[in-house]
């Protein structure tokens, strides 16, 4: 065994550089060659066909069949120039990978003969076997069957010779069964809601867009390495492994320079990125030895979740021909920092204005202010589902865990911003305000923010959520998540709150109060009312969790207790009032969350016995007898009873700690196995769910304290899996 652990290192140090020739050095020349984009749509439908696809995608507008046809045959005209043979509908289903099934366009004519065809219907909707995708229980058994449905908002695109079409995923029944679904519906609802409130300060205001630019953090792993280790191979990390002597204490990862065959592929990847119009913008080291960062230009919000899963199997693929794996695990290494997914948000007008973004009037600065403290409300009021739909089995492992904001949601906004609704909270009353009153308001409370803001970009790295300047940063989002799950509920939420918010305002302007004095006291109640969220100090620490507990914040760090929250009666009246998700479709994403959650527990807890009981304890045990072939070898040369105990004593030692851990591993071993029988009764998912976390999850780790422990008594030579020091180092 340990030969497959050192070949896999020799390997490792002797893979070459992959160099990737690039054709050319101006993106500019093959950016988005291989997606059907506007200019392309242009080029290869009518002028009617292009009118009707852009209407679909700026106003929401249906697409009728007639032109659904004429779409279909400029696509297909396109893509086979492009080299496609096959179509696919691309969609993300709820176990979070990307769904795709390739037919070829090839098929037989009236009279035999070969051609090539690609229909209005086939690009409109298709009824793949949904029996394999997880429906939490909307799916019968007997009625297997799902759609999906062209969704225009997202341009089509080539992969692997292939015309991939992104689609919504519902059930026969109509139930969403995918992340888009919810998510464009959600995106639609606040784009309503704040379009109505930016009519107060703007009239010209038609449509305010979602905007998203993610952050991807990931790990890479020398491939030979990564298949000498069963558990990065069946679950994404490693389940036992001693730390290395040195890994991120020194912080010299972070910015060091990126290693030459790292770069290699990160050129090679981005040249892809380009191509598929991902606008892959910014790379960097992260803070763990081969841990790394990548982002792009923000998007609208809808086109970012696409790219940031296409990109996850784009990344995927190239990482393996490179001779890496990419582990996109919340935590694959215990006691180095984890990877997540930053989603940083903001909101954009038709008109071209930042919602977020302090602007150098008062009333921009007004309207600034509006957005900021509702959003603020909305994610105070929200902030269990927040939790809730960031909570993963993975995401446990990061949150809280150091490095990682804790499982509470608190809002950061830098000094300045406190300062100003601070103000604003003491300065803005009831009564009418005097003119001279107004004129302090507008002119050194709200005229100053841009000027203060510029040389103040305060920034707070232990902040779940923190407001960045021109947009807020939601950073408690797992690495292997989908952005859609946090924008579902901010989106939603925010809708919620800005609906409230103008109600009120509209409310106290017909009472007779002026408008912007209306606003300022609809802002000021928005303030007082959210305060217990902002949280401007270290979220790392100690201190905080006590804190937001006096404060009644909800800390879910346990994920079927976050799952939870999706069974609320605010998250369902919430939700259903805004048409995103039904009663039904929340409770089959609790009961998915909760299998996916046994599932993966499961797969840990059986590998980990695998290992510990046919790996680990037997090279332990022959590790054993050559001490005590030592030992027996020392007593036959000095048979003298003090002159032995003495030259062999820490060999006995050594012999008695590996007895006790062999002893404790194969106990421990022995009883989850047992617990994981008994568990498994429990019908309830949710239930068998809570069992698995407290019950079987505490096993695994104590079973890898003993096994960390032998890593470091026996004989190198002997220890049969890659040690952290060589999967983290080996480039
Ligand atoms: P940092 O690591 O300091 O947080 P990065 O430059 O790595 O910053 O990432 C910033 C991300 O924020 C990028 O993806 C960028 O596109 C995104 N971003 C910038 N402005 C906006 C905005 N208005 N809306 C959404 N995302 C934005
Ligand atoms: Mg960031």
């Amino acid at each position: 065994m340990p030969q497959l652990r050192f070949r896999a290192v020799e390997e490792a140090l002797r893979r070459p550089i992959k160099d990737f020739e690039v054709s050319t050095s101006k993106i500019s020349e093959i950016f988005a060659i291989n997606v059907f984009s506007r200019d392309k749509m242009q080029r290869y439908l009518s002028h009617e066909a292009f009118e009707s696809v852009i209407s679909a995608i700026d106003e929401g507008r249906r697409i009728d069949r007639k032109i659904a046809a004429q779409v279909a045959a400029g696509m297909k005209a396109w893509a086979m120039e492009q080299g496609a043979t096959h179509y696919t509908h691309w969609f993300h289903p709820l176990n979070g990978a990307t769904a795709e099934k390739h037919d070829a366009f090839f098929s037989f004519g009236r009279n035999g003969e070969a051609i090539e065809r690609f229909s209005g219907d086939l690009l409109v909707q298709q009824e793949p076997d949904a029996s394999s995708f997880p429906s939490g229980g909307i799916r019968n058994t007997f009625e297997a069957r799902g759609y999906s449905a062209w969704d225009p908002s997202s341009p089509a695109f080539i992969m692997d010779h292939t015309l991939c079409i992104p689609t919504v995923f519902v059930s026969y029944t109509g139930e969403a069964l995918d992340f888009k679904t919810p998510h464009l519906k959600s995106l639609n609802a606040l784009d309503k809601a704040a379009t109505a409130v930016c009519n107060f300060f703007d009239k010209d205001v038609k449509k305010v867009f979602s905007t998203l630019g993610w952050e991807q953090e990931y790990f890479l792993v020398d491939e030979a390495l990564f298949n000498a280790r069963p558990d990065l191979v069946l679950t994404g990390r490693t389940i036992m492994g001693h730390a290395a002597a040195k890994d991120q204490q020194l912080e010299d990862h972070y910015f060091g320079s990126i290693p030459e065959r790292v770069s290699a592929f990160m050129r090679h990847l981005e040249i892809e990125c380009y191509k598929l119009g991902i606008p892959v913008k910014t790379r960097h080291n992260e803070v763990a030895p081969n841990q790394f960062e990548l982002a792009p230009i923000f998007e609208e919000a809808n086109l970012a979740v696409d790219h940031n899963q296409l990109l996850m199997s784009l990344m995927d693929k190239l990482a393996r021909r490179h001779g890496f794996r990419v582990l996109f695990h919340e935590k694959p290494f215990k006691d180095v920092n984890g990877s997540g997914k930053h989603c940083n948000w903001s909101l954009l007008t038709d008109t071209g204005v930042n919602l977020l973004s302090p602007g150098g009037t008062p009333k921009n600065n007004l309207q600034f202010l509006t957005f900021l403290v509702n959003t603020i409300k909305a994610v105070y009021d929200h902030s269990a589902l927040l939790l809730g739909s960031i909570a993963s089995e993975p995401n446990t492992h990061r949150l809280g865990a150091n490095e990682a904001p804790p499982a509470i949601m608190s809002v950061f906004i830098g000094k300045t911003l406190s300062q100003v609704l601070d103000d604003l909270e003491e300065k803005v009353h009831e009564n009418k305000m005097t003119p001279d009153e107004k004129t302090e308001l507008k002119l050194d409370i709200i005229g100053k923010i841009p000027e203060i803001l510029l040389d103040n970009t305060d920034r707070n790295r232990t902040s779940p959520f923190a407001f960045t300047g021109n947009r807020f940063e939601f950073r408690a989002v797992g690495s292997s998540a989908s952005c859609a799950s946090p924008m579902i509920v901010l989106s939603t939420a925010l809708a919620d709150q800005l609906t409230l918010f103008k109600a009120d305002v509209d409310e106290l302007i017909a009472s007779g109060v002026k408008k912007d004095e209306a606003i300022f006291q609809c802002i000021r109640k928005v303030i007082i009312a959210s305060k217990p969220v902002r949280f401007e100090g270290n979220g790392y620490s100690l201190e905080w969790i006590e804190e937001a507990a006096k404060r009644g914040l909800p800390n879910i760090p346990i994920a079927p207790e976050a799952f939870k929250t999706f069974l609320l009666p605010s998250t369902t009246e919430l939700f259903t009032r805004y048409g995103v998700l039904t009663q039904r479709e929340l409770h089959a994403r609790y009961e998915i969350r909760n299998e996916i959650f046994v599932k993966k527990v499961q797969i840990e807890a059986r590998v980990l016995s695998d290992l510990a009981i046919n790996h680990i304890v037997p090279t332990v045990i022959a590790y054993q007898n050559v001490l005590i072939e030592n030992v027996k070898g020392i007593k036959e040369l000095f048979p003298d009873e003090n002159d032995y105990c003495t030259l062999a004593g820490t060999q006995l030692l050594s012999i008695r700690k590996i007895s006790g851990h062999i002893k404790e591993i194969r106990e421990k071993v022995k009883e989850l196995v047992e617990k994981r029988k008994e568990v498994n009764q429990e019908e309830n998912i949710a239930k068998r769910a809570e069992l698995y976390s407290s019950v079987i999850k505490p096993y695994l780790e104590e079973i890898r304290f003993h096994i960390d422990k032998l890593e470091l008594i026996v004989d190198n030579q002997m220890w049969p899996l890659p040690k952290y020091r060589e999967l983290m180092f080996i480039r």
